[in-house]
């Protein structure tokens, strides 16, 4: 059943409580990178043009002494929101309380206003409560009572059961989804869901151990599985094969035994590498086809990988992307990234899609993500998303 969206409501003169993911690098009061403000906007823009009163709330940072919360105050954010809206936005220094209830209650429609950090909430007098984090059902109860709806636009804390989402959500009549949420449904959801075939997923990243519950899930769901990054190197393991001083996960080679077992021809591994003498850009490096020579370290897959990955790939009408394919924040180790990234931006009939976390400040940082069909903005809640678990956030959005 499809789930319900901003676009389905009446939002004219409502009070619109709005959980948006304004959770952004900060470092003394600044603003590291505002994506996620910008991401947001659609969603705000839309209640906002269609007479709602927008009142915003979103986590920053965490919050576990009395001393965190004055670096973690919501105040610059709203600054910032309202440069990029282009118009006043009301900020409010708590989240709790008559000055927030009557600030709400002064608003015109389409005003937007931004409370306090709800994780301010996690501590009270000097003792970690968690009331945001533990999801206190009085305190989801009290932001549900400030609002006439509920619209989820957060998808990074969807895979958390919190106050600010699951908590407002159970107390309202009605949850709907954002439209950055509404995306991340459609494009995640649909391909662990009803993916089309052929379906070619794409693992890397560091660790085996990470990703386990993705590449379960996943072997059951594609037609085939590309294995690539640092995790390779214990599957090379567990064939028996060298790997030099590749990064390995020992108590996981009985299970990428078993993975491969079940799996069969469905996974497909690197068949060359770039192996450097040490972890650092400028250490001596060459490609090897294979078991990786002692001495050396495995840091990016070969171009005779990345050929037999396009291969794979040139069929496929959808491709899931979880995990850079080596070292990509080197340069002499990023190529096997970026030409997969590339490829994948070619690949005009297939649905694109890169599940979260590195993966996606690979594709950003490479200048490949505009050509792909869908950027996650979550990371665990993607890889949670891709293992088939149900999400709370998602789970306690109205059906339609
Ligand atoms: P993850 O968070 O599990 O997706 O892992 C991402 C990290 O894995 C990135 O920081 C990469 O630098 C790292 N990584 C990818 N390939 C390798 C490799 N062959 N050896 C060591 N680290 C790697």
């Amino acid at each position: 059943m499809a789930k319900l969206t901003v676009s389905d409501l009446d939002l004219k003169g409502k009070k619109v409580l709005m959980r948006v993911d304004f959770n952004v690098p900060i470092k003394d009061g600044v603003i590291g990178n505002d994506n996620r403000i910008v991401a947001a906007l659609p969603t705000i823009n839309y209640v906002i043009d269609h007479g709602g009163k927008a009142i915003l709330l979103s986590h920053l940072g965490r919050i576990k002494s009395e001393d965190d919360k004055p670096g973690l105050s919501m105040r610059p954010v709203a600054e910032r929101l309202s440069n990029l809206l282009n118009k006043p936005v009301t900020f409010v220094p708590t989240t709790e309380g008559p000055q927030l209830e009557d600030a709400i209650n002064k608003m015109s429609d389409g005003q937007v206003l931004v409370m306090e950090n709800t994780r301010y909430e996690d501590v009270k007098n000097g003792e970690q409560v968690k009331r945001e984090s533990k999801n206190d059902p009085s305190l989801g109860k009290y932001w549900a009572s400030l609002g006439d709806v509920f619209i989820n636009d957060a998808f990074g804390t969807a895979h958390r059961q919190h106050a600010s989402n699951v908590g407002i959500a159970s107390n309202m009549p009605q949850t709907a989804a954002g439209f950055l949420m509404e995306k991340e449904i459609k494009f995640i959801g649909g391909a662990v869901s009803n993916p089309a075939h052929p379906f070619v997923a794409i693992l890397g990243g560091a660790k085996v151990s990470d990703k386990i519950g993705v590449i379960d899930n996943l072997l059951d769901k594609a037609d085939k599985v590309i294995i690539g990054g640092g995790m390779t190197y214990t599957f090379y393991a567990a064939k028996g094969m060298k790997i030099g001083n590749s990064l390995v996960e020992k108590d996981k080679i009985d299970l990428a035994k078993s993975i491969m077992d079940k799996a069969g021809d469905k996974l497909v591994l690197p068949v060359d590498s770039v192996v450097a003498e040490k972890f650092d850009n400028d250490a001596p490096h060459k490609t090897v086809e294979g078991d990786i020579p002692d001495g050396y370290m495995a840091l990016d897959i070969g171009p005779k990988s990345v050929a037999a990955f396009e291969d794979v790939l040139k069929p496929a009408k959808l491709v899931v992307w979880n995990g850079p394919m080596g070292v990509f924040e080197m340069s002499n180790y990023a190529q096997g990234t970026l030409e997969i990234g590339k490829y994948l931006g070619t690949l005009s009939d297939a649905t694109t899609i890169v599940g979260g976390g590195d993966s996606t400040a690979a594709v950003q940082q490479l200048g490949v993500a505009d050509k792909l069909t869908h950027i996650s903005t979550g990371g665990g809640a993607s890889l949670e998303y891709l293992e088939g678990k149900t999400l709370p956030g998602i789970a306690a959005i109205s059906e339609k």
